[in-house]
């Protein structure tokens, strides 16, 4: 009979496609829905980008490469992290997957396996846990909290070491809080990893979304010790707004990347090869598109900011101000267990998120999904006029609450 394998039973479908889903439902029933759902740049692929793919094709680039990735594109990671953050890397200590997404399995599933603990900082991007608990190792929560900016400190991350501890799995910036830890909160957290010789998966997909006020430090970047226990995730999804070409990167350790080389070539073969070769020219070519695109979303925050602010007052609806990523995540508790507009109660984030689409048509993602009950998640990567409604329409919801 066709029986599924526990591990696959066991997963939960992706809660912020799933919210995304809901709100597609509705929009095709010709109802105008705000949507603040979705972790991706609104922007197209810079222009130059595009014409290095359509040149790629033209010159024949359309065939199986190696399975890691070719090697002008791990030339061009190690250079970018050379210039950017002066890392050395050679190119066998990068593999390039299909989306950062790919690559953070692939390294679980090279390093873990039933029996192993990974510690994962909450609040965490949904996909960490299933990822962990698809290899049989167990994800180990270790809470933080709005007070702290939602940063894990070095005494939290010590405390939850155990024998079995087998990686921390650390987001820097953070989705879904769009917490950024600063250079010393890092640095504690390198001296108990090397300390304790822990290996450290330091995703920094959100690595050039940073904004005043914040610095971004790479996990790799504080001594060599560090370095060598540190596997960097990253990509050029959000950076470069290249999310549907699929193209991420792992760095680390020659070993570990050759093991997870064999993985790719049996799971996936080789990522697009077209991507592969828009990929080498976002990273060598210009570099003024991402900061431009970095300036429209500095703005977008500002704004979310300045329509937050008052809701402190009004409702008790509080946000900590993201340092880095795309998100505004608020803690709306105040507003459960009693009547919201049309009388409906919400008893969790899940049913604010539900009866905040059904009577105001806007959509964002629970914080239950991520591990933080109470608050929700508003992704500012849309454009200003949605932007300005979806806050209208929020506030407005809101009100008629009091
Ligand atoms: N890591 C985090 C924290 C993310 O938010 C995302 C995308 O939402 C990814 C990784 C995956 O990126 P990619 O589209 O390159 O697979």
């Amino acid at each position: 009979a066709m029986t599924l394998s526990p591990l696959v039973e066991a997963l939960k479908p992706s809660a912020t496609l799933a919210a995304a889903a809901k709100a597609r439902e509705l929009k095709n029933k010709g109802v105008k829905v705000l949507d603040f759902t979705l972790g991706e740049p609104d922007f197209n692929t810079p222009e130059h980008i595009q014409a290095a793919a359509i040149e790629a094709m033209k010159a024949g680039k359309t065939h199986y490469t190696p399975s890691g990735g070719i090697a002008e594109l791990k030339e061009a990671v190690c250079r970018a992290y050379k210039r950017d953050y002066n890392l050395d890397y050679a190119p066998n200590q990068v593999l390039i997957s299909n989306g950062a997404k790919h690559s953070i399995h692939n390294v679980l599933a090279t390093l873990c396996g039933p029996g192993d603990e990974v510690i994962i900082p909450t609040p965490y991007w949904v996909s960490y846990g299933a990822l962990v608990e698809l290899t049989g190792a167990v994800p180990v929560l270790v809470e933080t909290t709005e007070a702290s900016g939602f940063v894990m400190t070095a005494e939290q991350f010590e405390a939850a070491i155990t024998p079995r501890t087998k990686l921390l799995l650390l987001n820097n910036p953070s989705n879904p809080t769009g917490a950024a830890y600063t250079p010393a909160q890092l640095e504690a957290l390198a001296k108990v990893a090397v300390a304790r010789n822990i290996p450290v998966l330091s995703d920094e997909i959100y690595e050039k979304l940073i904004y005043p006020g914040s610095e971004f430090r790479s996990f790799a970047s504080f001594s060599p010790e560090i370095k060598a226990l540190t596997i960097i995730v990253s990509g050029v999804s959000k950076a470069y707004a290249m999310t549907g070409w699929r193209i991420g990167w792992t760095i680390g350790p020659a070993a570990i990347i050759k093991a997870m080389d064999n993985l790719q070539s049996q799971e996936t073969s080789n990522p697009c090869s077209i991507s592969q070769y828009a990929a080498v020219t976002a990273l060598d070519g210009p570099q003024e598109s991402v900061e431009a695109m970095r300036v429209v979303f500095e703005r977008r925050r500002e704004y979310s900011l300045s329509r937050l602010r008052p809701w402190q007052e009004r409702f008790g609806v509080t946000c900590p101000p993201p340092g880095g990523a795309f998100y505004m995540f608020f803690n709306i508790s105040s507003m459960l267990n009693k009547p919201l507009a049309g009388g409906k109660v919400a008893k969790d984030a899940s049913e604010f998120c539900t009866i905040l689409l059904e009577e105001a048509h806007v959509a964002l993602v629970t914080g239950d999904a991520f591990g933080a009950p109470g608050f929700v998640r508003l992704s500012f990567a849309t454009d200003d006029e949605t932007l300005k409604q979806g806050f209208d329409a929020i506030e407005k919801f809101l009100a008629s609450a009091e």
